[in-house]
């Protein structure tokens, strides 16, 4: 069917087809596959080269994010590190600078290492972004909404200036998932995912994606895919393929609960700035709006001293304080000691992570429960 609904692809947008009707994808728990004879395959030879249930997973978020192709990766770092394999010693990559901790410090430390040249920007700041461009540039890295700080970038923008460039628009995806943000439509190159986030959605497990807008670069790709070799499993594939049947429900429900807690963090004295791309105060409401259909469910709040931060992790009963985000469950995540705890610390104050800043991945809970949760920790 053309044109189906998203929410209606995080169910039928690939089925595997099943000759006995299953309607839950199996799990190909198979290492290797068996010839029916000499120079004959049944088009499976070994997992690591394809799996029935990944490639079901892979054609799933292919259709999500209007990609020719997608593949799937034991983790988004492994996702991450696989697309840096793309480009050589002395290849310039230009990467927002509020990244996913773990990025940055894939950039920093395995990327440079290994001869690339990395410049941090904010790329909200087009013209900035721009002026960094240079004759061996060959990717912009952006993260929006970018973590921990929600800054937005308009990747529309950012495709005008590369057009034309031998310059690959790479967006990290994460926070928004297809479902509020497609960016292959708005000029993208690569589609990032930690599926570990959103897209299983249950925490229980950990995934990656790239999603690809041109078959030619999705074959490269896949070469250093099956070489390198982390690819998902056939179990957490099938998890994945489940969480994103629900994709919709969650994702709604998680912002529904995440512009209701903005509002009462906004009436606590003791918050003294609230993050989140979904209140009409923030700098980037406008190009939200045009660029994306939702806003999501992470909010990162700054209170009045590191004492009232570690009141709230230490005092939370129903919210857990724990790394990670996309989960049904609602989790507070103290950056400064958790996913940036490697950065150095003037580059974190520089980004405007301080022992003040924590961050909430709502989940779906009844909301009243999780305000009075924050109300009573906070007392
Ligand atoms: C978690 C995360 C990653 C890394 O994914 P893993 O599955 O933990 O390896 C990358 N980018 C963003 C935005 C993330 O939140």
């Amino acid at each position: 069917m053309k044109n189906m609904k998203i929410s209606t692809k995080c169910l039928h947008g690939f089925r595997y087809q099943s000759a006995e009707g299953a309607v839950a994808t199996p799990i190909f728990q198979s290492a290797t596959f068996a010839h029916p004879a000499i120079g004959q395959s049944t088009g499976y030879d070994y997992s690591r080269l394809q799996n029935p249930t990944r490639e079901t997973v892979e054609n799933l978020l292919a259709s999500l994010e209007n990609a020719a192709e997608a593949l799937a990766f034991s983790t988004g770092m492994a996702a991450l590190t696989t697309l840096m394999e793309l480009f050589s010693p002395d290849d310039h990559i230009i990467a927002t600078s509020d990244l996913y901790g773990g990025s940055i410090r894939l950039f920093q430390h395995i990327s440079q290492k290994n001869g690339l040249q990395i410049d941090f920007v904010d790329t909200s700041n087009i013209a900035a972004t721009q002026n960094l461009i240079k004759p061996n540039t060959r990717a912009i890295f952006v993260e929006t909404p970018t973590n921990p700080m929600m800054n937005v970038t308009d990747i529309s923008a950012i495709k005008n200036i590369v057009k034309g460039q031998n310059i690959l628009l790479i967006v990290d995806n994460t926070f928004l998932t297809p479902y509020f943000q497609q960016p292959l439509l708005l000029g993208a190159d690569i589609v990032l995912h930690s599926g570990t986030k959103y897209l299983s959605g249950h925490n229980d497990t950990l995934a990656g994606f790239l999603a690809v807008s041109e078959p030619q670069l999705c074959e490269r790709l896949k070469f250093i895919h099956k070489t390198t070799g982390a690819c998902l499993s056939p179990f957490d594939s099938f998890l994945v393929i489940r969480g994103i049947k629900t994709l919709g429900l969650r994702m709604d429900k998680s912002q529904e609960n995440a512009i209701k807690l903005a509002d009462y963090l906004q009436t606590l004295s003791m918050v003294k700035k609230v993050f989140f791309v979904g209140l009409k105060t923030h700098p980037s409401y406008e190009i939200s709006q045009r660029q994306s259909s939702g806003f999501g469910a992470m909010i990162s709040f700054e209170v009045d001293c590191q004492a009232t931060a570690h009141k709230l992790l230490n005092n939370v009963k129903i919210i857990q304080f724990a790394e990670s985000l996309g989960g049904v469950e609602t989790l507070i995540t103290y950056p400064t000691t958790q996913t940036h705890a490697d950065v150095p610390p003037a580059d974190r104050a520089a980004r405007g992570i301080n022992d003040r800043l924590l961050r909430l991945s709502v989940g779906i809970e009844n909301v009243d429960d999780l305000i009075e949760d924050l109300s009573q920790a906070i007392k």
